[in-house]
């Protein structure tokens, strides 16, 4: 038979996706293990967000809608941008689809050709390594340490472009670190994009969970010439704990929504109709839901970042926002542990799930070796237990 798509065949699978699958599996294995794999809140969705989707089906609202979303899900984006981001956007500047990730997918389908290339600073959430790839595109990685709190500066992003730059792809607050670029960053990484003329794919799906009061702003509302070359990424999963209804939105100029929704209209057809429904519940209703998970994060990682920190060997830094932490194992590598040879953080997230009992990604997949990400959506009580595991591992003691 005939050779498989050469792209497509090359790309890896979701690491973050594969570990959650793994976690769950054991859990239904009847193995007592704790995930802190998948970036997903623990939270139930809220209960009138589930009534409105209730009465959608009641309704009858079961049919195809428009191909990147309904009008009434448009008009809820935009109010809940205007509030919450201080951006003016109309709803023929909205599309929706399944999930920020195929949001994410679409703007590259939307701005890249082969052979262009996108900048991406690592570190990165995963997934957007290989989505560039997916596009024929070239990722150009830009390493951002530790020391200079992961976050990229305006420099790095300068000596990074070419002729052949297309795009950027930001994420803030970040998936790894958590960690949020002040206004004063942007604005001196948005100069750049403007003089050099390459688009900005910005993913802000966790504006809502910010720690300490720490300042935020959205990268397209640093003015109308960054307004205009932005495509700004959102959706409801981790604001709303709504991460299984898939339902993401893009807003960008009309001239690219337009290619967008195009190219939904042949690949989705359209979100689903009940989803959406639940979405718009959920951008108009109360936001007081939005402000207690929050808070809930900010509670457990003030508790995870003390706990990693009071520990031989590893150490993190303290995230502002989104609900993951970078432990920096580097000092453990070339060690063996449980009688494990720890050469890499691969190496340690499998000796820590087999002997620990504990879920978490290593972060050379999100171009970040010496690192592991733990996503702390999960209960103070599940947070504390994975941290005893974690000081008993250290201490050659396994669990299992
Ligand atoms: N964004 C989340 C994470 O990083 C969900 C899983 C995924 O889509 O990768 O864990």
């Amino acid at each position: 038979m005939k050779e498989l798509a050469q792209i497509a065949s090359a790309i890896q699978a979701s690491k973050t996706m594969a570990i959650d699958t793994l976690a769950k599996q054991m859990k239904a294995d009847g193995i007592d293990v704790i995930g802190f794999g998948a970036g997903e809140p623990d939270f139930n969705t809220p209960d009138h967000i589930k009534a409105a989707a209730e009465l959608a089906i009641i309704n009858n609202v079961t049919r195809y809608t428009p191909a990147s979303g309904t009008a009434e899900l448009k008009q809820a984006v935009c109010q809940r941008m205007r509030e919450d981001c201080g951006l003016d956007y109309k709803p023929s500047q909205v599309i929706v689809s399944s999930g920020a990730k195929h949001c994410v997918y679409i703007a590259l389908r939307a701005l890249v050709n082969p052979g262009d290339e996108v900048i991406l600073p690592a570190p990165y959430w995963v997934s957007y390594l290989e989505l560039i790839k997916m596009m024929g595109g070239v990722p150009v990685v830009v390493s951002a340490e530790e020391s200079a709190g992961f976050k990229m500066t305006a420099e790095q992003l300068a000596a990074s472009i070419t002729p052949k730059t297309k795009a950027l792809i930001l994420n803030n607050p970040n998936n790894p670190t958590g960690m949020v670029y002040s206004k004063e960053e942007l604005r001196a990484i948005a100069k750049v994009c403007v003089e050099q003329d390459i688009y900005v794919i910005s993913d802000e799906v966790y504006y809502s969970l910010l720690f300490d009061g720490v300042e935020w702003a959205s990268f397209a509302s640093l003015g109308e010439d960054v307004k205009e070359r932005t495509i700004l990424v959102n959706g409801v999963s981790k604001s709303y704990a709504m991460t299984g209804w898939r339902i993401g939105c893009a807003l960008a100029s009309e001239k690219i929504t337009k290619v967008m929704a195009n190219f939904l209209s042949h690949s989705t057809g359209s979100p689903s109709s009940v989803s959406q429904a639940a979405a718009v519940a959920a951008l108009t209703g109360s936001q007081d839901c939005v402000e207690t998970m929050r808070q809930a994060f900010e509670e457990r990682r003030n508790y995870i970042v003390e706990r990693v920190n009071a520990m031989d060997g590893v150490s993190c830094i303290k995230p502002e926002g989104a609900f993951y932490i970078m432990m920096n194992v580097k000092r453990l590598l070339g060690r063996t542990i449980c009688g494990e040879k720890i050469e890499n953080d691969d190496d340690f997230c499998s000796a820590l799930l087999k002997h620990g009992l504990v879920a978490t990604v290593p972060c050379s997949s999100s171009g970040a070796p010496g690192f592991v990400r733990w996503s702390y959506s999960a209960s103070v009580e599940n947070i504390r237990k994975g941290m005893d595991r974690l000081e008993k591992f250290l201490k050659e003691e396994p669990t299992v």
